[in-house]
């Protein structure tokens, strides 16, 4: 049994389980300034068996209903998230931006919540996890806030912002025969209580995005306290759409894990190349 995983930058990736792919928070849109370049295009992607999507929010969403299309699988999103795909496969949300969306590929997409589980061919099971997302702290908003580039581009930003309302937060869980996987979409520690039963779980993927990083090693550690995972891989930590988004350091973290949980690997995902986990 083998775990892979592709990451294409923020929450977007692929985890490979021998013959099964499963693709989380598609997001290709990445703008101009982004880092890094993304060269993978969705259009090569192919092979995959089901997305599932934590919220959403733009940089979580943009091409499900491009693969709802092309490849005929289906997305598993709350009712906000089928909501906003559609809408933006529409060209309701950006008008340049609209594309043919049959009547097949939004019958793709489902509506899901906290209690269901979903089974992908015979060995692997989904469950989403109630989260919830980030509030951008006051030194993160002000820092975005007062940037040259964020005034200049206001506008383009607000509708990105105020056309994804994002709705329903969900984390995955993964089983793959004795694998288990988790994943979220933000770094939230809300509903902490809840996660005692996915304790000792094998890999655990963390937004790494949204608040300073004081705080962002703090709710990391509080995670990595409850759940116990034996390897802990930060993703979302890149540039993906500056100025909303920066470059997070990873130090502090790294820090942190060497200092005080030994036990624990880190992976720091390289981007675009399918990696080995387990
Ligand atoms: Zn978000």
């Amino acid at each position: 049994m083998t775990l892979q995983i592709t990451w294409y930058g923020t929450a977007c990736f692929i985890a490979h389980l021998d013959g099964s792919n499963i693709l989380f928070d598609p997001f290709f849109l990445r703008n101009e300034n982004a880092q890094p370049i993304i060269t993978t295009q969705p259009e090569e992607i192919d092979a995959i068996d089901a997305i599932f999507i934590t919220h959403a929010h733009f940089d979580h969403i943009t091409e499900a209903g491009f693969f709802a299309e092309k490849l005929n699988v289906p997305v598993y999103c709350s009712s906000t998230a089928k909501e906003n795909i559609i809408r933006w496969m529409d060209g309701e949300i950006i008008e340049d931006h609209k594309e043919a969306f049959s009547k097949r590929a939004k019958q793709n997409i489902k509506t899901i919540n906290y209690e269901d589980s979903i089974k992908i061919g015979s060995d692997l099971e989904i469950h989403p996890i109630k989260s919830c997302h980030i509030s951008f702290d006051a030194k993160t908003i002000l820092s975005r806030l007062f940037s040259w580039s964020f005034l200049k581009q206001v506008k383009t930003i607000s509708k990105y912002g105020r056309g994804f309302p994002q709705g329903k937060v969900f984390g995955y869980k993964l089983l793959y025969k004795d694998l288990s996987l988790i994943t979220f979409g933000s770094l939230c520690t809300k509903y902490i209580q809840n996660l005692d039963q996915y304790k000792g779980c094998d890999v655990l993927l963390i937004p790494y995005a949204g608040n300073s990083t004081k705080h962002m090693v703090k709710k990391t550690i509080e995670l990595i306290e409850v759940l116990k995972p034996k390897i802990l891989i930060p993703h979302h930590w890149d540039n993906f759409f500056p100025p909303l988004s920066r470059e997070e350091d990873l130090n502090p973290l790294k820090e942190e894990i060497k200092q005080n949980y030994p036990d624990i690997t880190l992976i720091i995902l390289p981007f675009e190349d399918k990696t080995p986990i387990i």
